[in-house]
């Protein structure tokens, strides 16, 4: 099984190899990109298209992926620290109160 890291080096290979390159300064159009995917993913939803919400987390994975590697970001460190983080916060942390 792949770690986070290894997908974030083989969808990049992928992604070039297919001549989707970028750069750092391109950061904002990407991620306006993976925003498309998750949309992609609320319309698969609202449909009940299932199959379609499944392989569209999986495009949204894919474009994290590919953000983090190009950005210099190991998001296996990154979500094991930031999980830390949400675990030792209180219930409903953040939610308004009525
Ligand atoms: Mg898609």
């Amino acid at each position: 099984m792949r770690s986070i890291k290894d997908w974030q080096l083989v969808v990049t290979k992928n992604a070039v190899e297919h001549g989707f390159i970028w750069e750092k300064g391109d950061i904002d159009s990407m991620l306006l990109r993976l925003h498309s995917e998750v949309s992609e993913a609320s319309e698969a939803a609202r449909d009940e298209d299932w199959n379609g919400l499944a392989e569209e987390l999986a495009d949204t994975f894919i474009r994290l992926a590919n953000i983090a590697e190009v950005m210099g970001v190991d998001l296996e460190v990154e979500v094991e620290k930031k999980h830390d983080i949400n675990v030792s916060r209180p219930s409903l942390h953040g939610r308004k109160r009525k």
